[in-house]
């Protein structure tokens, strides 16, 4: 991939040439998470894939405004709009207004994130926060012909988008396949096509979240916030639209039917999809039981660990699959991983003890011509970490005496380590880091007040235990839970 960056597009299922609309500028959309409850492993890797990617285009000379949005609202149990509010069921599970889980869980993904030193989007905008914007996309649709209202609530109709426009797109299914393999329409149903979906749906009596709309009280759908918060900040075409490819049959495949039914443009150039981190070959999601917290992991207080990993240490297992491999977790490969980021952060903070010598050995150029083009093909990060554990292996020769490197040679040998390992890859050094271990520790201590809060005293002594025997001490005051090293 010598001629600058190839990415992956589902759109056309081919490697293609990135070409931005609008160079040195890019939009990227990546849908955001669903804030009803803790984020899991399996999330963080696909918003840390998308950050790789972000960091690249960056690195490239982009000039990237990357949207990733917050769903707060709007989102059933069932695929097919129906079942209960995930915000709703949550807030009386927990006694709490929908709005303060939607804060709390916020708050925790974003310290999440920042602990596996993720970068901030550009816009980080809610679902709740712009009702308005999928009201008017919404009326756009229902004025060109293709949605309907059915007491109280707005349906897209599928079949009439179908006869100028490709539903299937995205995924490449046959239509009529998908027809036959959906519900028949029973008596009770208000759509008038099987495979319609709901755009606005119309309040019950115990509805919480509940707005205002020429249709009456109700609230979006589950696709229409991405459709309109996109147009809003990247235009009705923007170059990337991003999430986990589980998100393409039917969140991504009803946002390009929304958007081309209002504005009749295929909004993304390129629509990237992240594959799946699975537990014993199984997707790893909130509903299966099977997601680990990264609290937990950090802890290894899960049945399935055997100790706990640093957040870094999970970040380079991540990084060393591409983006479009299936990762399954392990211990084994957790435990490999752990000595890899090891063995080159110690090669890193060997560099500045190297001295420099008239002649070289070594070649920096064409190292980092490898990692350029490893990531230039689709981003192939595993690729690039066997570029670097072999700079790895120069900096330890180097040291040992057993080679030579000029300054000239020395710096680019810095430089790449630099680009690569900390802007790229977003790596750091965990062991000189205490505001690392700060932030952590008051993640931790955060989460063991909320159970103290739920009366669940066997999490908060497991917390209070664990970190005990890790030389950590937690003292409870007036003023809230400190820590000290014993
Ligand atoms: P959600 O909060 O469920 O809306 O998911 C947020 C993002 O995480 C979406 O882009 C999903 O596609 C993605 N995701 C969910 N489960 C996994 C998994 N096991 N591995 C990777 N990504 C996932
Ligand atoms: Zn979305």
């Amino acid at each position: 991939m010598e001629n600058g960056l190839h990415l992956y597009n589902t759109l056309t299922r081919k490697k293609e040439r990135f070409e931005p609309i609008n160079a040195p500028n890019v939009g990227m959309y990546v849908c955001g998470p669903t804030v009803y409850s803790d984020v899991h492993l399996g999330n963080c890797r696909t918003f840390i894939s998308f950050d790789l990617i972000f960091r690249y285009l960056k690195y490239l000379g982009y000039r990237v405004r990357y949207v990733r949005n917050i769903t707060d609202a709007g989102h059933l149990e069932g695929d097919r709009d129906e079942g209960d509010d995930k915000f709703a069921k949550r807030a009386k599970l927990e006694q709490l207004e929908p709005m303060e889980i939607v804060q709390k869980y916020t708050i925790g993904f974003h310290d999440v994130l920042r602990m596996f030193n993720t970068l901030p989007p550009s816009i980080e905008p809610t679902a709740t926060g712009h009702i308005t914007e999928q009201i008017e996309m919404i009326k756009g649709i229902i004025a060109n012909g293709y949605a309907y209202e059915v007491n109280g609530t707005v349906y897209f109709d599928v079949e009439k988008y179908s006869n100028t426009y490709n539903y299937t797109i995205l995924t490449n299914r046959n239509l009529e396949d998908m027809m036959a393999n959906t519900r028949e329409l029973g008596g009770q149903d208000d759509k008038h096509g099987r495979l319609d979906f709901a755009l606005w749906i119309k309040a019950k009596p115990e509805t919480l979240m509940r707005w205002p709309s020429p249709w009456g009280i109700g609230f979006p759908g589950w696709h229409i916030e991405c459709s309109a918060m996109s147009a809003k900040y990247l235009g009705d075409e923007f170059d990337i639209h991003g999430g986990g490819m589980d998100l393409a049959a039917t969140h991504h495949t009803n946002e390009i039917a929304q958007s081309e039914a209002c504005s009749h443009k295929q909004p993304a150039k390129y629509w990237m999809h992240t594959n799946m981190l699975t537990v014993n070959g199984t997707r790893m999601s909130k509903s299966a039981g099977n997601g680990f917290l990264p609290g937990e992991l950090f802890t290894g207080d899960h049945a399935l660990l055997t100790r706990g990993y640093s957040p870094m240490t999970v970040k380079f297992f991540m990084l060393q699959a591409h983006y479009r491999s299936t990762l399954d977790f392990s211990n084994d490969a957790l435990e490999a991983s752990e000595r890899g980021f090891r063995r080159l952060m110690n090669a890193i903070s060997l560099l500045e003890k190297l001295s420099p010598s008239m002649e070289t050995d070594f070649n920096i150029d064409e190292l980092r011509n490898k990692c350029i083009q490893a990531m230039n093909d689709d981003f192939n990060s595993p690729v690039v970490i066997a570029e670097l554990f072999e700079a790895a292996r120069i900096i330890n020769t180097v040291y040992d005496g057993k080679a030579k490197i000029s300054a000239l040679e020395l710096d680019k040998l810095k430089k790449l380590m630099n680009d690569f390992v900390l802007d790229i890859f977003g790596l750091k050094d965990e062991e000189s880091s205490n505001i690392e271990l700060n932030e952590v520790l008051n993640m931790v201590i955060d989460i063991r007040k909320s159970a103290k809060e739920n009366k669940d005293y066997a999490t908060s002594d497991k917390i209070r235990l664990g970190l005990q025997s890790m030389g950590i001490q937690l003292k409870d005051g007036k003023e809230g839970t400190t820590w000290t090293k014993a």
